[in-house]
């Protein structure tokens, strides 16, 4: 089986996150001292987070495509784009190789209706929440996105820029997150996407009153299956 690709480093936070489920989920599925195959390649947050703030996708996904392109080179079986803001050049990134690339959104959606839910809330970056790149593949799959209103996003991405992706984990931005996804169960959710692969930093099933998606969960669960799937192979 060839190891899956990770364009990880956005944040290193929470490529740190899919590093261990990756590992613990083959470790429960497989048993002994079983753990994933991975190829890692780790940018540097700072000039993506430029590039996001100036708009310059085109540039970003240059630069992910590139290290896609090595991944392949390296060996990889299947891409992953370790964050749901940087899906906004999921396109590009998936013509630069022959690789299969497994969706955060399609994967996470799947998840939903899966479950039979409909209208989910979504707690992520002000580009996630506010562009349609997300939203599309969300409505694509039969759902209906509740978005929170403006000052709301501000504070959500403030606290992911300036907290979360530092690995700052504060009690009052917690007491704001659960505060927001209350206000979307309130208008009409009946689950919460996090939207963003350092939500469940603050968030979990224990502080939202609806079922939770969380993006890092499912797509490395995603990620796995499509291993097993390329190969036939015992991987999950
Ligand atoms: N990891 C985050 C996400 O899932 C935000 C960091 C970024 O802007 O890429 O959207």
């Amino acid at each position: 089986m060839r190891p899956i690709g990770i364009l990880g480093g956005m944040s290193w936070v929470s490529t740190a996150h899919y590093y261990a489920r990756l590992n613990q989920m083959v470790a429960e599925r497989m048993g002994g001292l079983h753990s994933a195959r991975i190829l890692l390649h780790s940018v540097d947050f700072a000039p993506v987070a430029q590039m996001q703030k100036e708009a310059d996708w085109e540039a970003a996904g240059e630069l992910l495509a590139d290290a896609a392109r090595g991944l392949e080179a390296a060996g990889a079986g299947l891409i992953v784009i370790a964050t749901n803001t940087m899906h906004h050049v999921a396109g590009q990134v998936a013509a630069a190789t022959a690789l299969p690339l497994i969706h955060i959104a399609d994967a996470t959606a799947d998840a939903i209706g899966a479950a039979g839910l409909k209208r989910p809330g979504l707690i992520a970056t002000a580009y996630t929440m506010e562009q349609r790149f997300y939203r599309d593949r969300l409505e694509a799959a039969g759902l209906d996105p509740v978005i929170p209103g403006a000052s709301a996003r501000t504070e959500i991405h403030r606290i992911i820029f300036d907290e979360l992706v530092r690995n700052e984990i504060r009690e009052d931005s917690r007491a704001r997150f659960e505060a927001e996804a209350a206000a979307l169960i309130e208008a009409g959710a009946d689950c919460i996407i996090f939207g963003c692969t350092e939500v469940g930093m603050l968030l979990n099933q224990d502080n939202v009153a609806a079922p939770v998606f969380d993006t890092v969960e499912i797509h490395c669960r995603a990620a796995l299956e499509a291993a097993s799937f390329e190969t036939g192979e015992t991987y999950v």
